[in-house]
């Protein structure tokens, strides 16, 4: 179908890459956190009206929809989506070489439409055309999915394809936001493109442009290990990619062993940021010799609200969904509108886990939610250290939600679903656990608005910011987590939300976070809930009130406009 784009290409761009962007529950071109973030950055571009447009790929058969057993075993089924229900496939064509051979690249696009008549485009790419070989038909199939050469080979489609396809439609792009080193490769297209018009030169590398492709590119790193950074032997790189640039200049910039995704981005970026302000710290750690920024994390205010908080925030507070700041204001809201708010939320999580598990949870009694990529540095089973002395204080008086996949590669975050499988079981009377299979947006919400406490134990220092607390905060449910990342930011002790173990400053302690667990839901949090319900309130208001108030996409994108992309 022919497209008009002509509305957007007037004027030049921030083209904003990222391997997954989720907008929709049912449109699988997600996995997590990730790809959660950059659908909230796009919904908040929109509400702003910035000049923006996003790349990602079409994954159409998504990441994987999750089946247990009754052990809690995990099954990988496909989770296709029919694009054509959402999105608009564009006529323009780019290629890239894949392999020797010529790929054909398509487009989708699909628009993200504000409130206040913003509108963003995505433009989806997808290989899976009559006229590519079979097996190119199925590059942009799977997100995360096949080996190291078909990670390289989505690569190659999102940043240099998706550079090119940009150009085909008819963009100006004044800054190429990369979203994680996924879509660096657009680096060696942007060198491709500004080389230096020299007859002569001494030595090659003279004739890259470095000070033109820096000054358009804006990178944010997300992971806090070095293992998680993508890499590619240089036999890969030549087999799959052949030369976009000469490979001696793809040395220099991308490490002389191997083709590092990350030091690509990081030495061709003017702005590099990481996703909170320890991450910050800590990727400086990882890549000494290099400035980088911190631009905490947030997430979008109307996408994370309950229908009952919503109806709550229109009439104290009229104007939040995009201007979130106004939750300056939650005072406003009385304690028994907010309680009843909560409860209503409560009531429709409760209801829909009694209908899919018959778990026989009931609205009063107190109720955890913990919801994440299950992989070992989450430790869900940090609540489960000591079973006998969880018992002993929770029995009759504790529910506690679960909900997360494991990647499919990824078998100690399978064996911690079974460890929740075993321990629901063996409580079976005593303390109602639920795990809610096949972790996505739609349950997302449900949780993290439905729960009371919102619990987080990651291992110190690995949870570059995290966001599914933030969710929580916008619906009134208070955080107890481990001080890392944003909560690091988030928390006043006993204010806001409660901590888990000592200060990010001293080395982590398992045993200690675990302890300080206990002790705080035994001592503080469940008295509280059960007994002093004034004070619960004003902590629910205080996660509106001081966390929503600032982690929220709408500050984020402001402070990647004026840090990042107005330089
Ligand atoms: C928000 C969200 C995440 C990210 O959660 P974290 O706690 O930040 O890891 C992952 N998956 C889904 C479906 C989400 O909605």
């Amino acid at each position: 179908m022919k497209y008009s784009l002509d509305a957007f290409i007037k004027d030049p761009k921030i083209a904003y890459f990222s391997m997954e962007i989720g907008v929709r529950s049912d449109m699988a071109t997600y996995s997590g956190g990730l790809g959660v973030l950059a659908g909230d950055t796009i919904k908040s571009t929109a509400d702003l009206k910035l000049p923006v447009v996003a790349v990602t790929l079409l994954t159409k058969k998504g990441y994987f929809r999750q089946e247990l057993d009754a052990y809690g075993r995990q099954t990988e089924l496909p989770d296709e989506f029919d694009p054509q229900r959402f999105m608009i496939q564009l006529d323009e064509r780019v290629t890239v070489r894949i392999e020797g051979r010529d790929v054909l690249i398509g487009a989708w696009v699909y628009l993200v439409e504000s409130a206040t008549s913003g509108k963003v485009p995505i433009f989806f790419l997808d290989a899976d055309l009559a006229e590519n070989a079979p097996q190119d038909r199925e590059i942009t199939h799977c997100l995360y999915g096949g080996d190291n050469d078909y990670r390289l080979k989505q690569e190659i489609v999102l940043g240099i394809g998706g550079t090119r396809m940009l150009e085909e439609l008819g963009f100006q792009i004044r800054k190429y936001h990369m979203n994680e080193g996924h879509s660096s490769l657009l680096i060696l297209e942007l060198l491709k493109r500004y080389k230096k018009d020299i007859e002569e030169v001494w030595d090659e590398n003279l004739v890259w442009d470095i000070e033109k492709v820096r000054s358009l590119c804006v990178f944010t790193t997300h992971t806090p290990v070095a293992a998680g950074h993508d890499k590619f032997s240089y036999e890969t790189v030549q087999r799959i990619m052949g030369d976009i640039i000469p490979l001696n200049a793809v040395k220099e910039f991308a490490g002389k062993d191997s083709l590092n995704l990350t030091l690509l981005a990081l030495n061709l970026s003017n702005y590099i940021n990481g996703v909170a302000k320890k991450h910050g710290e800590v990727s400086k750690g990882m890549f000494p010799g290099y400035a980088i920024n911190a631009i905490t994390n947030g997430v979008h205010s109307f996408t994370w609200t309950c229908e009952s908080f919503k109806r709550i925030y229109d009439k104290y507070l009229p104007g939040w969904a995009n201007e979130p700041e106004i939750f300056v204001r939650v005072g406003r809201i009385p304690d028994n509108e907010l309680w009843e708010a909560h409860m209503e939320a409560k009531k429709q999580l409760v209801d829909y886990i009694n209908r899919e598990t018959q778990a026989g949870m009931n609205y009063d009694t107190f109720t955890i939610g913990f919801a994440r990529r299950a992989t070992a540095y989450k430790r869900a089973d940090l609540l489960f250290s000591d079973i006998d002395r969880l018992t002993r204080m929770a029995e009759g008086r504790l529910q506690i939600v679960y909900a997360g996949k494991a990647h499919p590669h990824d078998e100690s975050g399978k064996q911690l679903i079974q460890r929740i499988y075993e321990v629901k079981d063996r409580l079976k009377d005593k303390i109602r656990i639920v795990f809610l299979k096949n972790y996505n947006m739609d349950i997302a919400l449900k949780i993290t608005s439905g729960v009371d406490v919102w619990l987080n134990t990651p291992l110190r220092p690995l949870e570059a910011s995290g966001t599914s607390g933030m969710k929580a905060a916008h619906n009134g449910v208070p955080n107890f987590s481990v001080l890392d990342g944003w909560w690091i930011e988030g928390h006043i002790e006993g204010y806001s939300g409660w901590a888990i173990g000592p200060s990010p400053d001293v080395p982590a302690d398992p045993a200690r976070d675990a302890d300080d667990l206990y002790n705080k839901l035994e001592n503080i949090i469940m008295p509280m809930f059960y007994s002093e319900k004034h004070l619960w309130v004003r902590i629910m208001q205080n996660a509106i009130g001081k966390n929503a108030y600032y982690f929220n996409s709408h500050r984020m994108m402001r402070r990647y406009v004026t840090e990042a992309y107005i330089r």
